[in-house]
Parts: C-alpha cells; structure tokens; sequence
C-alpha cells in the first residue's frame, strides 16, 4: 500500500477562526535555500522580527537572482513568476530579502560583477540592486534586506542593509 498517511499536523490551513490564517500573508520572505543556514533564517524571521505566517521563496541565492537577467535569463523569469505570484496573491505588508555569508551562488554566479573588494560589501550592493529591480515592477513595495553574517563564536547575526 502507498497511499497510507504517515504523519498528521495540527495545524488547519482552511481554518477560518484562526486568527493568523484569515489575515494576509505577514511577508514574502525569499533567502537562499542553502541548507546550513535554514534554521538561522526561520529563528530570525519569527523571533527576531517576530513576522507571523510568512510565503517563502527559498532559492539559491534568495533576492540576488532579480539582477541576473541578462545573465541566467530563464531562472530570472521562473524565480520573478514565483515572486511576482506571492505578492500579487497574498497581499504582504512586507517583503523580506536575506542574503548570508559564505552564499555558494553568489560566489559561483554574482560576484564578479562588482567592484567592492569585500564579498559582503558587494552582496550588500546587490541586494539593494535586487530591491530596486523589484520596486520597479512593484513601485510601492516595502522590500526590507537583511545579511546574515559570521561571528567569532560561530553563531550567526543578521544585520539590516539599509
Ligand atoms: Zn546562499
């Protein structure tokens, strides 16, 4: 047999009495899907900016693939259709971009094409980059950008890219 549950949640998508279901997706959240940093990302997004029910894009690279049109044209334009969807669909008072240290894709794919000579500086410019390409389709859009970064102890710290 194949078709036997294996698992159950609580947790009612339909429920209407639910207080954070009925409403609006909190925010668009989209980061990179690198495995290393998952936890960190969702730790960050509800207790740190305390964002509720959040639709997530996790791709590789996050926000930096809104400049890459010229460069990788078709992931441009199935990553920008996901996007695009979310936002139109569910209405978010917020959209949230999160870059991270030691971002394989950016390394692989992006950086090349700044001059900053710190990769974090340059990750930096390409999320504020990314943002503007995005207000552009979406000119009243509240896009925040957050980096997360190493520190010493081997934990990670996110910090606001103004
Ligand atoms: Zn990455």
């Amino acid at each position: 047999m194949t078709d036997r549950a294996i698992y159950r949640s609580r947790i009612n998508p339909e429920d209407k009495e639910d207080f954070l279901i009925s409403m609006a997706a909190d925010a668009v959240v989209l980061h990179c899907s690198d495995h290393r940093f998952q936890r960190s990302f969702h730790e960050f997004l509800t207790k740190g900016l305390k964002v509720g029910l959040y639709a997530l894009l996790s791709i590789p690279g996050g926000g930096h693939f809104l400049t890459m049109e010229a460069m990788m044209s078709k992931y441009f334009r199935v990553s920008l259709q996901s996007l695009s969807f979310h936002i139109e669909r569910n209405r978010p008072r917020r959209v949230i971009f999160i870059g991270h240290y030691d971002c394989l894709f950016f390394k692989e794919q992006v950086q090349f094409y700044f001059p900053e000579p710190d990769i974090n500086q340059k990750q930096f410019a390409n999320l504020r980059k990314a943002r503007i390409r995005l207000q552009e389709r979406f000119p009243n859009l509240v896009v925040e950008l957050y980096f997360a970064d190493a520190t010493p102890d081997g934990s990670v710290q996110f910090l606001k890219v103004e």
